[in-house]
């Protein structure tokens, strides 16, 4: 059974001088627990496809079903990483990881231990009340990642995460990203430009086109891990 459905999953920009078809007809099948990445030439949609299954925007077309269901508005419990971090500056490390439950009106109290866990992970132990702007590029875009996994979410989608930082600060995150993964199997789809990106992260990638804009191809991976 997938837990993530695309069928023909289509969708049209109106804009002031036109239409513009963003995704035309993209389909594919995610199973619980599976990460699948996203690689195609930039302006293929792919942004589009992600803040569809993430239920911020709206199909234009097709059929997108979450755990057997369609999509009505946004998935509540979503961790989604944009390639710009969006951390608060004026907020310590940790406020930042618990705003999610600060914007909601929750009291984040009762998951400080969580949070300091998670960043303990990423290597980011004893950061928790520095702010943003004293860190690197890698070390934000390591908070915006606890932030998205704070509440531990079941499905998790990340738009060109390490896009803006250099080789190896990327392959660092690779890593961290692995080790959180080790928590628990999550449905997990990455948009990258990076085949190797792709290649390592992934259980399956799907390559997309510009014309049309569509998935043309789903390759599985299957590394001989020691
Ligand atoms: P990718 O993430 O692969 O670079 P996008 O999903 O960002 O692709 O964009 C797909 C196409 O839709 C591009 O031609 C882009 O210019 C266009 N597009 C994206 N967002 C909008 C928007 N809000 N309004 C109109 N056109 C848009
Ligand atoms: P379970 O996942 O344990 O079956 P539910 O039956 O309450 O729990 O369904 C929650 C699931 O439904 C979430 O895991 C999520 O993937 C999916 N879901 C949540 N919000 C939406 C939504 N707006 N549209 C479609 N599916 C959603």
């Amino acid at each position: 059974a997938s837990f993530i459905s695309l069928r023909d999953a289509g969708k049209i920009y109106q804009t002031r001088t036109g239409k513009v078809v963003a995704v035309e007809a993209a389909s594919f099948d995610l199973a619980r627990g599976e990460t699948l990445a996203l690689l195609g030439p930039s302006g293929c949609g792919k942004s589009t496809l992600l803040m569809m299954i993430a239920g911020l925007l709206e199909a234009s077309s097709g059929r997108i079903l979450v755990n057997g269901r369609p999509l009505v508005g946004p998935i509540p419990e979503l961790g989604f990483v944009f390639q710009r971090d969006l951390l608060l500056d004026w907020r310590s490390v940790l406020d930042n990881v618990l705003l999610p439950y600060a914007l909601v009106g929750q009291d984040p109290k009762a998951h400080v231990d969580r949070a300091r866990s998670l960043l303990n992970r990423v290597g980011l132990g004893g950061f928790e009340d520095k702010r943003p702007y004293e860190l690197s590029g890698g070390m934000r875009q390591r908070v915006a990642i606890c932030r998205a996994l704070i509440d531990d979410p079941d499905i998790f989608l990340l738009d060109e995460p390490f896009a803006a930082l250099d080789a190896f600060t990327r392959e660092q995150m690779q890593l961290d990203m692995q080790r959180l993964s080790l928590e628990k199997p999550r449905t997990t789809i990455l948009v990258t430009h990076e085949i190797p990106e792709a290649v390592f992260m992934a259980d399956r990638i799907a390559i997309m086109t510009a014309r049309p804009s569509q998935i043309r191809e789903i390759v599985d991976i299957d590394l001989p891990w020691p």
